[in-house]
C-alpha cells in the first residue's frame, strides 16, 4: 500500500481531534466571558475595544507542559504513532462531516450542562449554599415538569409483619405493614436519607405513595411526583416509608398515637436500618439518633397529630426533620418535652407544615401550631429551618401533594 495514502486517515483524524479541542477550549472561554458585564460600544472618535492596546501581561498564558501521561519513562514526549493493530484500525477509521458535527453538538450540551451549574439545591438558614437560591414554594400545582412520567422509575415493595399490639398497653400482637419506596439506581454501597410519612383517617399504607389522587386536570401519586423530582433534581434521592397507623386493629387516634409512638423505636427504625442503607451505622437506636438530621416524620392530618405527639415529644431524640401537613397537637406540651434535660441541646434541621388554605378545617391549628414553635424555642428559626405554607385546595390530597414537593428540598443537612 502506498505509504502517504495509508497515512492520510491518520492525519485526518488528528485534524478533527484538534478542532473538537479547539472547539471545547473556546467554549469554556465563553462561558467565562459570559459572565463579564460587556464594555459599552465605543463613543464615536474613540477607538473600537479592538483597536485598543492591550498590555502583554493583560491574559498572562500558563507556560506550556507537556501532560505528565504524555511522557515516556525517560521524560521526552511520546512517540504518538500507533503500531500493529491500532495503527490499522486508525488507518481505515473514516468519519463524515455530519457525524463530525454531532460529535461536537454532543460535546456542547455537555459543556452546557457543567456551566449551567445544574444541582440539587442545598439550603442552610434558608439559603443554598452553591448559588444563593432560597427554597420556591408552590401554592397550587407543582411545575407541569413534574407531572410528566419518570424515565427511571425508584420501586415500592410492602413488608408485613407482626408486633406488639402497644396500642393496647402492649397486651398481645397486631398485623402491620409500611411500604417502602427506593429511588431509581438505589446502591446499597450509597448512604440514603429516611422520610417515614404517616397517612390520616380513612386513608392506609397505600394512601402516600401509590394511591392516585385527584390532581389538577388529572391524577398523581406521591411515587410518581418523588421519582420526578428525583430525577429532574428537585430533591436528593431518598427512601420513603409509609407506615400503616390507623387500621381495623388499631383503631381511633389515640391507640394509634400509642402504637405507632413505640412501634417506630421497636420495629420500624430498627428493621428500615437493617435492610437499607441509611445513614445509620447499624440499627441500633443509638445509631439512629446519632444519624437523627437523615431522618425525618411527616404526616398529614391525623398523621401531622402523631408528628408532634408520638413523634416529636417521644422520639425527638431519633428525628432531626418534621413535616406536618393539615394537623396539629398540643404544641405546649411537646415544646415542654423537647425543652426537658436530656432533649434541650439537641437541634431542628427543619420544621415544614402547611395546609389547604381557608377551606381546610385544619388550617387554623396547623399555623398556630407552627407559630406556637417559633414563638417558644430558638431552635425553630422561621424561614431559616421552618417554614408554614398554605396551598389552595382544603384539606384533600392535591395539597398534601404540592406540600410535599415544597418540603421535601429543605430536609435533611
Ligand atoms: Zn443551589
Amino acid at each position: 500500500m502506498d505509504n502517504n495514502k495509508s497515512r492520510f486517515p491518520l492525519w485526518l483524524l488528528c485534524l478533527i481531534l484538534f478542532i473538537v479541542l479547539v472547539a471545547a477550549a473556546i467554549h469554556l472561554i465563553s462561558a467565562g466571558v459570559n459572565s463579564i458585564p460587556q464594555e459599552p460600544a465605543a463613543a464615536p472618535g474613540e477607538p473600537s475595544s479592538s483597536e485598543m492596546v492591550v498590555p502583554d501581561d493583560a491574559f498572562p498564558l500558563p507556560e506550556e507542559t507537556v501532560p505528565a501521561d504524555m511522557l515516556t519513562p525517560e521524560g521526552t514526549e511520546a512517540d504518538m504513532i500507533m503500531q500493529g493493530d491500532a495503527a490499522d484500525d486508525m488507518n481505515t477509521w473514516t468519519v463524515t462531516a455530519e457525524e463530525a458535527a454531532a460529535a461536537l453538538d454532543e460535546l456542547e450540551s455537555s459543556l452546557n450542562a457543567v456551566s449551567e451549574g445544574l444541582h440539587v439545591h442545598h439550603f442552610v438558614n434558608g439559603v443554598c449554599d452553591s448559588c444563593g437560591a432560597k427554597p420556591v414554594f408552590y401554592t397550587d400545582l407543582v411545575p407541569e415538569e413534574l407531572l410528566q412520567p419518570a424515565t427511571q422509575e425508584g420501586s415500592v415493595s410492602l413488608h408485613e409483619y407482626t408486633v406488639t399490639n402497644y396500642g393496647n398497653r402492649g397486651v398481645g400482637e397486631v398485623e402491620k405493614c409500611f411500604n417502602v419506596y427506593v429511588p431509581w439506581g438505589y446502591d446499597g454501597s450509597q448512604k440514603y436519607p429516611v422520610l417515614i410519612l404517616m397517612h390520616g383517617a380513612n386513608d392506609d399504607y397505600d394512601s402516600w405513595l401509590l394511591e392516585e389522587h385527584e390532581y389538577g386536570s388529572g391524577t398523581l401519586s406521591g411515587k410518581a411526583l418523588l421519582d420526578r423530582m428525583i430525577e429532574l433534581g428537585y430533591c436528593r434521592p431518598c427512601i420513603v416509608v409509609s407506615p400503616a397507623f390507623e387500621t381495623r386493629t388499631i383503631q381511633g387516634i389515640t391507640a394509634a398515637v400509642y402504637q405507632m409512638r413505640d412501634e417506630l423505636r421497636e420495629y420500624i427504625l430498627p428493621w428500615l436500618t437493617e435492610h437499607y442503607s441509611t445513614y445509620a451505622e447499624n440499627n441500633s437506636l443509638e445509631a439512629v439518633a446519632a444519624a437523627r438530621d437523615w431522618f425525618a416524620l411527616g404526616g398529614l392530618s391525623d398523621g401531622a397529630l402523631f408528628v408532634y405527639e408520638g413523634g416529636m415529644r417521644y422520639n425527638f431524640d431519633l428525628f432531626g426533620n418534621y413535616v406536618a401537613f393539615s394537623g396539629n397537637g398540643e404544641p405546649w406540651k411537646t415544646v415542654s418535652a423537647i425543652q426537658s434535660d436530656e432533649w434541650a441541646e439537641l437541634p431542628i434541621q427543619c420544621l415544614f407544615t402547611g395546609a389547604g388554605g381557608d377551606t381546610d378545617i385544619q388550617q387554623h391549628y396547623t399555623e398556630i401550631g407552627y407559630d406556637y414553635f417559633i414563638e417558644n424555642d430558638s431552635r425553630f428559626r422561621a424561614e431559616e429551618n421552618a417554614w408554614h405554607v398554605d396551598v389552595t385546595g382544603g384539606h384533600v390530597w392535591k395539597v398534601w401533594l404540592t406540600g410535599l414537593c415544597n418540603a421535601l428540598p429543605l430536609l435533611f443537612p
